[in-house]
């Protein structure tokens, strides 16, 4: 079996230290960062969009491509098989990774909005009669989730005749549990909930609200993508029936990601994608669909994606969560400090210790205009509504500027974001 994760080269002392974190080591395994742009070492701070791929990624996937890639689960040849081996090996690190369990199965998309599509979608797709969405029943959202937990249940909700509420937060952008209490009926079919907002960094008490709608006979979504690589429960230990993840916010590749649950949830999703690959017979007039997970992955996957986001995860644990986790909260709250120390600067939910982002808004001054000047010093951030525009409506805002931090950002590039954010107001104003 060949092996698909070269080893991190990481001095032993390194490791053992808790503190500093060893980051010339990690950013070693990241060459996109040694790079200038408009004359400034970059400052990658775009991290809750897209993260950078470490060496090891790239390495496992030159190693697929070059020596594995063949269709699979269809050959008896040999690269075939290989690619099979590849691709199923990669499905028992990443439950491994997540902490599934034997009731558990995992199937892979193209990112977190597949994965939550496939889940709408499949909770109405099997038509009248054998759907799980029937005509008034309650769908929950949040008001604190991407596009991509908020629009595909608008869709089942308009295709199913159920009806979608959404839990919204309080003014400082939480979620209160008495609040999806107040929500929870015996009609309520689906709760649909971020780990962790993109757009502020809050981290709702997603553990207990999942429990709350189980236990009302709810089944249960969890979007995880900004949680994934980091210090969250193994899915075993929640109430959560579909967790969804993408590769490319955890040191993967794009166009790979996740679809991970209980199996008696997944079986009861119609397929997304009807095809090759899914069946188990077909005649002209009718097909059998296949067992999980071959049943919800039609059509010749991203075998090399899958490969690139075993090989992220097992990066990620040979780092360690809690090592990540440390520094990217202590970067937060250094920006969180510096930026809230500036003149009409504010900061959303800086109570979100946890948070590895910080999105703040300035008086009389557009965040694009702020992104444009950091760019110009070779800071990335991003700047507008991160997909999660009903929110900043909540809020009273328009688009924010966030800055997002990975393993390989800097106490030193924060100072520099803080220096460069405080230089632009004072060119703007
Ligand atoms: N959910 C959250 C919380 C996200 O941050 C994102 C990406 N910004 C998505 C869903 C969508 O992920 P993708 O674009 O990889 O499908």
């Amino acid at each position: 079996m060949p092996n698909h994760q070269p080893p991190l080269t990481l001095p032993e002392a390194d490791r053992a230290a808790a503190a500093p974190p060893p980051l010339a080591a990690w950013r070693a395994q990241f060459p996109v960062l040694s790079q200038q742009i408009h004359g400034h070492a970059l400052a990658y701070l775009d991290n809750a969009a897209t993260t950078h791929m470490p060496l090891a990624v790239m390495e496992a996937m030159r190693r697929f491509e070059t020596h594995e890639r063949a269709n699979i689960h269809r050959g008896v040849h040999t690269l075939s098989q290989r690619a099979t081996d590849a691709f199923e090996q990669a499905r028992a690190t990443l439950k491994r990774f997540i902490g599934a369990d034997a009731g558990h199965e995992l199937v892979f998309t193209s990112g977190t909005t597949e994965s939550l599509n496939l889940v709408a979608q499949g909770l109405w797709g099997a038509g009248p009669g054998q759907a799980w969405l029937r005509p008034g029943d309650r769908i929950i959202s949040t008001g604190l989730e991407h596009h991509a937990n908020l629009v595909p249940w608008q869709h089942a909700a308009r295709m199913s005749g159920a009806e979608l509420v959404v839990l919204r937060p309080d003014a400082q952008g939480r979620l209160q549990q008495d609040a999806l209490a107040a929500l929870l009926t015996p009609r309520t079919r689906v709760l649909a909930i971020t780990a962790s907002a993109n757009a502020t960094g809050e981290r709702p008490p997603y553990e207990a609200m999942l429990a709350m709608a189980r236990q009302a006979g709810a089944l249960t979504v969890l979007d995880a993508a900004q949680a994934v690589g980091h210090g969250m429960p193994a899915l075993s230990a929640l109430a959560c029936d579909f967790m969804a993840f993408s590769g490319h916010k955890m040191y993967g590749p794009m166009g790979i990601g996740v679809l991970a649950g209980r199996r008696d949830a997944l079986e009861r999703l119609h397929p997304l994608r009807l095809g090759g690959d899914m069946v188990e017979d077909v005649s002209y007039e009718r097909a059998i669909y296949a067992a999980l997970p071959a049943r919800l992955e039609g059509g010749t996957p991203n075998v090399a994606g899958a490969v690139g986001l075993a090989a992220a995860a097992t990066f990620i644990d040979r780092i360690g969560r809690a090592a990540i986790d440390g520094h990217l909260h202590a970067l937060r709250a250094q920006a969180v400090a510096g930026l809230s120390a500036l003149p009409g600067v504010t900061v959303l939910a800086p109570h979100a210790t946890q948070a590895a982002l910080v999105s703040f808004v300035a008086d009389q001054v557009h965040p694009h205009d702020i992104g444009t000047l950091l760019d110009e010093r070779g800071i990335a951030v991003r700047t507008g509504h991160h997909c999660a525009q009903p929110l900043h409506d909540h809020f009273g805002l328009g688009p924010t500027t966030r800055a997002s931090f990975a393993l390989y950002n800097s106490a030193e590039e924060v100072e520099r974001l803080i220096a460069a954010v405080a230089r632009a107001l004072e060119m703007l104003r």
